[in-house]
């Protein structure tokens, strides 16, 4: 199965389809978006992932907004290929069998980017053992460590097994797939046949590996006590591999794949910043994030593309003419879609929304530092600007992930904050966000809204796909925003503070009082403009097209 595929991309989630629950939110769709574009520009990729047989959860809302979980059982046979392939890795000290299954993504000429699912499923191993590869983010510290050796030293394994032996670079997207270079020191000192591990072989590893952080905050670092890694992992090894561990009683992926990289990258420049910040002993450069283009258009934006703009496919950066796309073309596409995402609110959550009303949209992961309730502090402000400066409607998604009570809490403030503006400002959240939502609410609103802590948003990319349907963002400054924002030209900032949310919510107000709002009430050919300024500057550039070729430059081929 070698055919001179050299790069092996390696993530805990990856979206390769809306429909299959493997991925929970940007890192995955992120992972899925990068094998897409990978496949149409012919990159000699291999990706390697868990096959997470009972994915990421389905979200219930009640009344209330009261989040519970049910676990999604997905027919692994009718989406992906079995592979004939088997290797064993030890946890605490058990054997566990490993399977494979294939999936492939199929690009613009038909390139095919195989994606391998590890499964540990099978009737050898034991019942503990055989739901290790169910759960995407499940289980306790045990469960997860366990988790991480089987896709980075059991995808490794499984890579070779399937004759996969010219890799020259081992892409760990975020840490959880760090223990892959201790696999490869394993095979550097095995090659020699036995002894210590020594600095070259620690080089000889460092030049095969690229590590894209994606953490802005220590507290997002997955770590391990060193008792549970001796543990799960074996003692030996802790033992043998101290100069690469980090740091003092615990096993930090961070660190690991920190120290065992030739080339480390945030994703958005102010990411890679703080990035140096956290990180000072490291070179750390910055690859901003972007999404695929063809996935993420919608279909009236698709069909108005294809009229105009011959090639963009190809060429994500010709996207750029979208200037001389006719102004009431682009509004006519919007409303198409506008349309349809208000249907579907309609329906789904009996708002009662109407196409000729200012509609924000609000769609992610239900996680604290987003905010969602930000534009809620002030009730009776939000409901006076709405009354005055120009009625709004707001949609909302997002889950909250299992274990994160606050994360939750957010979603029950939103849905108290449209029980108290009930009759002033509708408000609908809608169940169950997964990428399929993801595409009809980015296209589907007037005003994307993002309103994170400052600096917590690594980079985001939901804003992203908004502008390539020519949906400006109203967004704190954090991430991808403070170089896809021109003021007024390509959509609005709303000034973030690390620690004051009044202040936030205070600048967020005014933006949408005196900026937002007007314009898409009063000036209806400068929103336009600002539409076609989305698409042009934002659109043509926020893409994994040429996002990929960043890494091809700077960390593949290099
Ligand atoms: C795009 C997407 C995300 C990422 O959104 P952010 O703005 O980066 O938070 C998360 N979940 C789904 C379903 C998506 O489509």
């Amino acid at each position: 199965m070698n055919d001179g595929r050299t790069i092996a991309y390696f993530s805990m989630e990856i979206g390769f389809r809306a429909d299959t629950p493997t991925y929970s939110g940007g890192l995955g769709v992120l992972a899925g978006d990068t094998l897409r574009s990978a496949a149409d520009m012919r990159v000699p990729m291999v990706a390697v992932t868990l096959i997470h047989r009972k994915g990421y959860f389905f979200q219930h809302l009640d009344q209330s907004g009261h989040q519970t979980e049910e676990a999604v059982r997905w027919k692994v046979e009718d989406v992906l290929q079995p592979v004939d392939v088997r290797v064993n890795v030890s946890i605490e000290g058990r054997t566990v069998v490993l399977r494979a299954w294939r999936y492939d993504v199929i690009g613009r000429g038909d390139f095919r980017v195989p994606i391998f699912l590890l499964d540990s499923d099978l009737p050898e191993n034991s019942t503990q053992d055989r739901a290790l590869t169910d759960v995407l983010y499940g289980g306790d510290n045990r469960y997860r460590l366990s988790q991480e050796i089987l896709l980075g030293i059991g995808g490794v394994r499984i890579l070779r097994a399937l004759g996969f032996d010219t890799i020259d670079r081992f892409h760990m997207n975020e840490g959880h797939s760090s223990l892959l270079t201790l696999e490869l020191l394993d095979e550097q000192v095995r090659s020699r046949g036995g002894g210590a591990v020594t600095e070259e072989d620690i080089a000889d590893v460092r030049r095969c590996c690229v590590f894209t952080t994606h953490t802005p905050v220590p507290a997002g670092q997955d770590r391990f006590p060193l008792d549970l890694v001796g543990q799960v992992l074996g003692p030996s090894l802790i033992h043998e591999m101290q100069q690469v561990f980090c740091c003092e009683g615990e096993l930090n992926m961070t660190y690991l794949a920190l120290n065992l990289s030739h080339y480390i990258n945030g994703v958005a420049k102010k990411h890679g910043d703080v990035a140096r910040h956290m990180f000072a002993e490291y070179k750390i450069d910055a690859i901003t994030n972007g999404v695929h283009a063809s996935t993420w258009a919608s279909p009236s934006f698709v069909r108005l593309f294809d009229a105009h703009i011959e090639g963009w496919r190809d060429d994500n950066f010709s996207l750029r003419y979208a200037l001389s796309i006719p102004p009431e073309e682009v509004w006519k596409a919007h409303l198409e879609e506008k349309k349809r995402l208000q249907d579907e609110v309609n329906r789904q959550t009996g708002a009662g929304m109407a196409l000729d009303r200012l509609t924000l949209g609000f769609g992610r992961r239900a996680a604290t530092y987003k905010r969602a309730d930000l534009l809620f502090r002030d009730l009776d402000r939000l409901r006076a600007i709405s009354r005055n400066a120009g009625p709004i409607q707001i949609v909302f998604a997002g889950k909250a992930h299992p274990r994160d009570e606050e994360g939750k809490r957010v979603i029950e403030a939103v849905y108290r904050a449209a029980e108290q503006l009930r009759g002033d400002i509708s408000i609908a959240y809608l169940g169950n966000y997964d990428m399929n939502m993801g595409g009809l609410l980015t296209a589907g609103v007037d005003v994307w809204l993002n309103t994170p802590r400052s600096p917590m948003e690594a980079s985001g990319t939901s804003g992203m796909k908004a502008a390539l349907n020519g949906v400006p963002s109203l967004s704190i400054l954090d991430g991808w925003w403070i170089e896809g924002c021109i003021e007024g030209v390509t959509g609005w900032a709303i000034e973030g503070t690390a620690a004051d949310d009044a202040a936030d919510a205070d600048s967020l107000y005014r933006k949408l009082e005196g900026s937002v709002i007007p314009a898409f009430y009063n000036q209806q050919d400068a929103f336009i403009s600002i539409m076609r300024h989305a698409i042009a500057l934002n659109g043509s550039f926020f893409n994994t097209q040429r996002m990929l070729q960043q890494y091809v430059l700077k960390a593949y081929f290099e």
